[in-house]
């Protein structure tokens, strides 16, 4: 019989669980502690659980984890790690200090299935959905090595594709028996899966972040084959309906890309589109990658599209690239270390 991971659990599914072994629903409380605030590795270590309920446990479950096969630290400080998962695959979490705040980028699915044009980890398709413990697992995995504030969804993936993983996993993070982050500092990225956005937020307390990247149909639907199925109009309305947690905006975030999406009337639809939504701006510009021809714009036409949206009165930020020595910026995830393995794969070489 296979056993349980226990870090696939909410608390909520760790009480059910308990208690259809016929113990008292409390432990789960301790339990969860042990996890998520204590970093248990064993039912052992739970002390104040008895000790015939810990080697029940340890029959019938496990307390899955990760450790990284690689960590590269860049010069600005960015930390990029490497988790190898139990059937070989691997996924990239990246640490981004910032004014002494750390925030910590995860990833919800090996590869991505949407496709976007611009993005590298688009590039290689899905190859699989990551399960909650894979999820939690890589802040726990962090959090031993470094102290994390924030957690964004914007690592490999597209988060709403894998909400039954997702929507658990941001209830382990934010419930106050578990990692006890506050929502606010818990965002989940999406490229615009507009039903998923309501499941979303029916399901979880958290911020979101939509990468809207341009302000025409025509040009959205170039770049993000996401937009022929749930256009502009349908996605702004989705996020104008989305239950944020209080005071909080969305983060619309805008991949700037050259003679693409960067002009002056860019900016002005931009304003326009999201005039009506509580939100922010941020603009990244486009990393570029092999095998893409797009081009990050010039730093000009950054200022310029930048400095209208504070004219407008719009809070914008432009975000620098970080980590870009260890291809830690955003969209470069996996791919360095695909084309190693694809070197180490033509050497005919195991490792
Ligand atoms: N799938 C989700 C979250 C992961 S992508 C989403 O698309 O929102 C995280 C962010 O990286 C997205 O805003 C995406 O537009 C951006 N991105 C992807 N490739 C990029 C690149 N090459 N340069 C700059 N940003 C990129
Ligand atoms: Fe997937 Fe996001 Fe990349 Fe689009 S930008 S391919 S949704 S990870």
């Amino acid at each position: 019989m296979q056993k349980t991971d226990i870090k696939n659990l909410t608390l909520q599914g760790l009480e059910s669980y308990i208690s259809g072994l016929g113990k008292e629903r409390f432990r789960a409380k301790q339990i969860f502690k042990w996890l998520y605030q204590m970093d248990a590795g064993s039912f052992e270590e739970m002390t104040n659980v008895s000790k015939e309920f810990r080697s029940m446990l340890g029959e019938i479950a496990q307390i899955s984890n990760l450790t990284p096969e690689v960590v590269e630290a860049s010069e600005d400080g960015t930390r990029k790690y490497l988790f190898r998962l139990s059937d070989g695959s691997a996924v990239e979490s990246v640490l981004i200090p910032d004014e002494g705040r750390n925030t910590l980028c995860i990833s919800s699915q090996v590869g991505c299935a949407m496709g976007c044009a611009f993005c590298l980890t688009g590039s290689f398709g899905l190859s699989r959905n990551l399960t909650t413990a894979e999820i939690v697992n890589q802040v726990c995995a962090v959090k031993r090595d470094q102290p994390v504030n924030n957690i964004v969804f914007m690592g490999m993936g597209e988060p709403l594709a894998n909400l039954k993983g997702v929507i658990p996993a941001v209830q382990i993070l934010t419930d106050p028996d578990g990692f006890q982050f506050s929502t606010r500092k818990v965002t989940v990225s999406t490229s615009g899966l507009v039903p998923e956005m309501a499941e979303l937020g029916r399901g979880c307390t958290v911020n979101l972040a939509v990468s809207l990247n341009a302000t025409t149909d025509e040009v959205r639907s170039r770049i993000m084959p996401v937009n022929r199925t749930y256009p502009l109009a349908q996605l702004l309305a989705a996020c104008k309906a989305f239950p944020l947690p209080s005071r909080r905006w969305i983060t619309m975030e805008y991949v700037m890309i050259r003679d693409l999406n960067d002009s002056l009337e860019d900016a002005k639809r931009l304003v326009r589109l999201i005039s009506n939504i509580p939100s922010k701006v941020n603009l990244i510009p486009f990393n570029e990658h092999e095998g893409c021809d797009f081009k990050c714009p010039t730093q000009e036409s950054i200022d310029r599209f930048h400095k209208y949206l504070l004219d407008k009165n719009v809070t914008v930020i432009t975000r620098s690239s970080r980590g870009s020595d260890i291809s830690a910026a955003c969209g470069q995830l996996k791919g360095r270390l695909d084309q190693e393995d694809g070197e180490r794969r033509n050497c005919g070489c195991e490792g």
